[in-house]
C-alpha cells in the first residue's frame, strides 16, 4: 500500500529544503501546509523564544477513525546538521545521496517522509487507526533543544515512535542518560622565571586529576570522556586557570552519578595535593554538572514493542531490538511518560556528506510503521 513514487517525491522535496538547526523556518512552513492538506489540526508551540529557532515545534493532531485506543505519537526532527546550505538530493540506482558537499538530510527527513506516507495511506485506504499526535521538533541536533522545551502537558499520547536512528531493521528501546561536565581549575599565577615558587600550575593540577580518572568505557553501561581543555596564557606565566569539558553517559542513573562523582573527586584530590600549603588558599576546582538528557528504557514487554514485533513478523522483516548509544527526542518523550521507541529509518552515514538512504529501505520502514499502526488498531478494537 506504500506508494514508493509518492514517498520518494515527498522525501526529495523536503531534503531539498535546507534546514540546519535554528533555521527550520522554511521546512516548518512547508510541513505545516502539508499536514493541513492531510486534514490535521496543526499548531506550533512557543519554544522558539527559548530555542532561538526560526520556528516552534510542530504539533499536529489527526482524529481517530473507528478506534478507541489512546493517541499514538509519531515524531521526527526538522533540523539537520551542517553543511546543509544548497543541499541537492540526487537519486541514482535506487539510492538518495547529496549531489554536493552538504549532508543529504535523510537524518531526519526520511522519518518525516515516512510519517507523512503512513498518514496518507491510512486516510486513502480508510484504515481504522487511533488518534495520531505528530510532533516535529526543532534543534534536535544541538542538544535536543526542541523536545526539551516542548510542552508535554499538551500531548495525550501514551506510546509511540520517534523515527530517528540510522540503519534498517533496528529499533532502540533503550538509550543512555547523560551529564555534561565543566571543570574550572584555579591555580595561582606567578612569573615562571622570577618567582616560580609562588605559582601553582592549574595545568599540573589538571594533569594529576586526569591521570587518576577512569575514562573511556567504564563498564557495560557507562562511558566517560574529557573532550576539550583550555588553559594558560603564556609560556613565562605559571598558569592559574584551566577549563575542561567532558561528558558521562550511562544506561543506569546510578552509574551516571557514580562516574560523575568519581571525576569530580579526582580533581578535588589533585587540588588538595597541590594546595596543602596554607599560603595558597584560593586554589580550587569548580565542577559544574549539567544534566543533558534523561534515561530511556522501554520495557521488553511494552505493548508498542509487541505491536512492532508482530508487524515485522507479518511482513517477514528482520527486527533487531537494541540500544542506542546516544540521546534522542525519544529520551524526552519517555521521561514524560510516553512509552516511545526509536525506529531506524534506513538512513546511513549520517552527519557526513556521504550520507545516503536506499529507496528500498525508505519504503520498507514506512511499510513496517504502517503495519504496526494497523496492528495497534486491530488489537485495540
Ligand atoms: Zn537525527
Amino acid at each position: 500500500m506504500i506508494d514508493t513514487t509518492r514517498l520518494c517525491a515527498e522525501f526529495e522535496t523536503m531534503a531539498a529544503i535546507a534546514s540546519p538547526s535554528f533555521h527550520e523556518g522554511e521546512i516548518a512552513a512547508y510541513l505545516h501546509a502539508r499536514l493541513e492538506q492531510l486534514g490535521a489540526s496543526v499548531e506550533r508551540d512557543s519554544s522558539a523564544a527559548v530555542t532561538g529557532s526560526e520556528s516552534g515545534n510542530i504539533i499536529a493532531r489527526i482524529p481517530a477513525d473507528r478506534h478507541e485506543g489512546p493517541p499514538l505519537l509519531l515524531s521526527a526532527h526538522l533540523d539537520t546538521v551542517s553543511p546543509a546550505q544548497g543541499v541537492e538530493p540526487l537519486l541514482q540506482a535506487g539510492v538518495f545521496t547529496s549531489a554536493g558537499d552538504t549532508v543529504l538530510g535523510a537524518d531526519d527527513k526520511s522519518g518525516i517522509a515516512q510519517i507523512l506516507e503512513v498518514v496518507t495511506v491510512l486516510q486513502r485506504e480508510s484504515i481504522p487507526h487511533p488518534p495520531l499526535e505528530l510532533v516535529f521538533t526543532v534543534c534536535e541536533e544541538v542538544g535536543l533543544l526542541g523536545s526539551k522545551n516542548l510542552d508535554f502537558a499538551t500531548l495525550n499520547a501514551r506510546h509511540g515512535f520517534v523515527l530517528d536512528t540510522s540503519g534498517v531493521g533496528t529499533v532502540a528501546r533503550s538509550a543512555p542518560c547523560a551529564n555534561k561536565l565543566k571543570f574550572r581549575i584555579r591555580g595561582r599565577a606567578s612569573h615562571a622565571g622570577l618567582d616560580p615558587e609562588h605559582g601553582i600550575s592549574a595545568i599540573r593540577i589538571a594533569a594529576r586529576g586526569i591521570e587518576h580518572m577512569r575514562l573511556g568505557r567504564i563498564d557495560a553501561d557507562t562511558t566517560a570522556n574529557l573532550g576539550v581543555i583550555h588553559g594558560g596564557q603564556a609560556s613565562n606565566i605559571v598558569p592559574d586557570a584551566v577549563e575542561i569539558l567532558g561528558e558521562v553517559r550511562s544506561f543506569s542513573e546510578e552509574g551516571l552519578k557514580h562516574q560523575t562523582d568519581h571525576m569530580c573527586s579526582c580533581l578535588h584530590a589533585a587540588v588538595r595535593h597541590y594546595s596543602a600549603n596554607p599560603d595558597f588558599p584560593k586554589v580550587g576546582v569548580e565542577c559544574e554538572i549539567i544534566a543533558d538528557y534523561p534515561l530511556m528504557n522501554v520495557p521488553e514487554d511494552a505493548p508498542i514493542l509487541y505491536a512492532l514485533r508482530n508487524a515485522a513478523a507479518t511482513l517477514g522483516q528482520q527486527l533487531e531490538v537494541g540500544r542506542s548509544g546516544g540521546g534522542s527526542d525519544a529520551n524526552l518523550f519517555n521521561a514524560h511518560g510516553i512509552v516511545t521507541l526509536n525506529l531506524a529509518t534506513g538512513m546511513n552515514k549520517v552527519h557526513t556528506s556521504s550520507e545516503y538512504i536506499r529507496v528500498a529501505d525508505l519504503e520498507s520502514v514506512a511499510a513496517l510503521l504502517l503495519e504496526c499502526v494497523r496492528n495497534i488498531s486491530s488489537t485495540a478494537t
